[in-house]
């Protein structure tokens, strides 16, 4: 790693193999509680490579989790990690209003703080589900007094995307100093390529986020920010039989590389929490041009 390069952000979304977008319409919320959990294996397994590689990193958390595994939040936070919320149960910001996205924050904000016994200044939303459909969520997120949100794919992509949003931290509500953090694209022939994990990461060769980190980091001078969930390093977890082929094709792909990409990928560049990032990235943010 370069003296000089820009410590990036590392995030964790703290869901279980059955919470994730791609199966919503095969598994019924009512039939998580029934069903084999991972998660707490999984993330204990992510913080043991972490610590073997002496890096911090954010665990956006769902509050359905915390409540159920308050010992794992609480292992998170104590092992000097950041415990941030991912919302209360997956739900998408752009199928709410803004009353019932208040309500999912300030529900799963709590079951997070009391699991974790620290406080909770960052979000993401579930699947960068703010974008162009939610012009109140920013707001929202303000009004409840958090630091950051990490919320935003600036691409377009099949489920998700807000093609036109900056690419970098920038203020998306004039009044207040709340950030937003996109998940980082690569610029490449003009276009913007997703490049921040998910899908992308493990199915794709490792040097392609390599390259994409690099360009970021030392073109633009910009940190990176990636993500990545605990069901990705689980071969073992229950296969969705029913859901479309096409999500089960994503899901599915090179979970046996994951762990190994990601143990090169820690090693290879300077990584830390979100809310280390947020601090550093506020004298430069710009605001949301109307
Ligand atoms: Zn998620």
């Amino acid at each position: 790693m370069n003296a000089g390069s820009p410590v990036n952000g590392l995030s964790v979304d703290v869901e279980d193999w059955f919470q994730v977008g791609a199966f919503e319409n095969v598994i019924e919320r009512a039939d998580w509680p029934a069903l084999a959990t991972r998660v707490e294996r999984n993330c204990d397994a992510i913080l043991a490579m972490f610590a073997d590689a002496g890096v911090s990193a954010t665990f956006f958390a769902l509050g359905w989790v915390a409540k159920r595994h308050p010992a794992l939040m609480r292992r998170i936070a104590d092992a000097g990690h950041e415990v941030a919320s991912h919302g209360w149960d997956h739900a998408r910001v752009f199928r709410m209003d803004a009353a019932s996205f208040a309500r999912d924050l300030s529900e799963s904000r709590s079951a997070i703080e009391d699991a974790a016994g620290a406080p909770v200044t960052g979000y993401r939303a579930p699947s960068f589900s703010i974008d162009h459909r939610t012009p109140w969520a920013h707001e929202v997120l303000a009004e409840q007094g958090y630091t950051y949100s990490s919320s935003v794919a600036p691409v377009a992509h099949d489920h998700y995307g807000w093609r036109e949003a900056p690419r970098f931290a920038f203020r998306p509500v004039a009044s207040s100093a709340l950030l937003e953090i996109p998940v980082t694209t690569a610029l490449f022939a003009g276009r913007r390529l997703a490049a921040g994990g998910g899908g992308f990461f493990r199915v794709l060769p490792y040097g392609f986020s390599r390259w994409a980190i690099r360009q970021v980091n030392r073109a633009e001078g910009r940190p990176a920010v990636f993500y990545f969930h605990p069901w990705e390093i689980d071969p073992e977890q229950p296969r969705v039989a029913h859901a479309p082929l096409r999500s089960r094709l994503r899901h599915y792909t090179n979970l046996d590389g994951m762990a190994g990409k990601l143990a090169q990928l820690v090693r290879e560049f300077a990584w830390g929490r979100m809310d280390a990032l947020a601090a550093r990235e506020a004298a430069r943010a710009l605001p949301l041009a109307a």
